[in-house]
């Protein structure tokens, strides 16, 4: 079933909506490379498991909602839709 989701994303070019996949942590701006343990919220605000075990009931700290781990894109997906490059940082 993976292997027909994938076909169909490279024959159907993926238009918007995907992760940006953030180079750093907001907090302590860490370099977390896609494929590194990170915490991401629905905006994906972005933080690394060590700083979010200091966030009260570890939520989010900009909006509060609830921290995912972030998915890993494959490495062929990758070569397609890289991961951003833009670092955002939110100093406590
Ligand atoms: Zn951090
Ligand atoms: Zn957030």
């Amino acid at each position: 079933m993976a292997g027909r989701l994938l076909a169909g994303a490279s024959a159907r070019p993926y238009r918007g909506g995907m992760l940006e996949i953030r180079p750093n942590c907001e907090r302590c701006d860490r370099d977390l490379a896609p494929h590194d343990a990170a915490l991401i919220c629905s905006f994906e605000c972005t933080w690394c498991p060590d700083c979010v075990a200091g966030f009260p009931g570890r939520a989010c700290p900009n909006c509060g909602g609830d921290l995912q781990l972030r998915p890993v894109r494959p490495a062929e997906a990758l070569r397609r839709h890289p991961a951003g490059t833009t670092r955002v940082l939110s100093p406590a």
